[in-house]
């Protein structure tokens, strides 16, 4: 065991696992199996921290097929993601997409030295969740997987007791689905809800798709108390919060927002659309559509 991973419990038999500054993965035991929501960046093994919290078999379901969400998947052996993730995650990552990560991991840590000595003198916001941790030394390779099912929108995953429902929420990328653990308040929404910076600047994001998806889970919100996230060091948001994201979203779509440079997590210029509390990030070349 090692203390790469913050777990925390958000429920009877429902876990985060956090990569502090990296990600976050959940997980979720039924009577008959469990269910890992992602499975990390792969830079420490996540099945032995699975397997101190349940001793159910696994299923692994993949928000998508993204690197910063798969780096674990290959310690497992059942594995599900939406039709459109299949290729990506069977596809080995390219050493140079780690390297461009390492050197931003670099960085947030070197900035959070700072950061956390501000907050014990001023601020008193950073817990243990949100502290990077030192990455194990050694070199990082994350090997494609090849997935042994899929599920669409719609579809439940039965873990005996409880289960989860599959909602195809593309947009950040096209596989990106996001999770509702049905009848107990709580969406799983991957990188489609995020709050910092929303990844949509990438060759296969889509803004009015992202836009229509969280349109979609703002409309059907109520039935949610809680809506958890992967990325910076606000997992958790409340359903409002999708609302908020759809305006924001249809400001940038009307042209009506300015756009200021910045740069992605793997040291790509990308725009920023900043918000009250988060940001979208599109490309260079992007532009809004023009109202016909
Ligand atoms: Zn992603
Ligand atoms: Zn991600």
């Amino acid at each position: 065991m090692n203390d790469w991973f913050h777990v925390s419990a958000l429920a009877e038999g429902v876990w985060q696992l956090t990569e502090p500054g990296h990600v976050a993965s959940w997980l979720i035991a039924g009577d008959d199996r469990a269910a890992l929501i992602d499975t990390g960046c792969g830079l420490a093994p996540i099945r032995p921290v699975v397997e101190a919290l349940t001793d159910r078999p696994v299923v692994v379901t993949q928000t998508h097929h993204h690197f910063d969400h798969i780096g674990g998947t290959h310690e497992f052996a059942d594995v599900l993601v939406h039709p459109l993730g299949v290729e990506g995650l069977a596809a080995d990552v390219p050493a140079e997409l780690i390297a461009a990560y390492e050197d931003y991991a670099d960085a947030m840590e070197r900035a959070f030295a700072t950061y956390a000595m501000l907050d014990a003198r001023y601020f008193h916001l950073v817990e243990d969740a949100h502290v990077p941790r030192a990455r194990p030394a050694g070199p990082w390779r994350i090997d494609g997987v090849r997935a042994t099912g899929t599920y669409d929108d719609g579809d439940l995953v039965d873990l005996g007791g409880r289960a989860l429902r599959i909602l195809h929420t593309p947009g950040h990328s096209p596989d990106c689905v996001s999770l509702e653990l049905v009848g107990e308040r709580i969406l799983f929404g991957g990188d489609t809800v995020n709050t910092g910076p929303v990844y949509t600047q990438l060759p296969d994001s889509d803004v009015p798709e992202q836009r229509a998806s969280l349109a979609r889970l703002a409309a059907m919100s109520d039935v949610w108390d809680r809506i958890f996230c992967s990325h910076f060091l606000r997992t958790e948001v409340r359903p409002e919060y999708l609302a908020r994201q759809v305006a924001a979203l249809d400001a940038l779509l009307a042209g009506e927002v300015p756009l200021a440079l910045a740069m992605d997590c793997t040291g790509r210029s990308v725009l920023e659309a900043r918000f009250d509390g988060f940001s979208f990030l599109v490309a260079h070349d992007w532009r809004a559509p023009v109202a016909t």
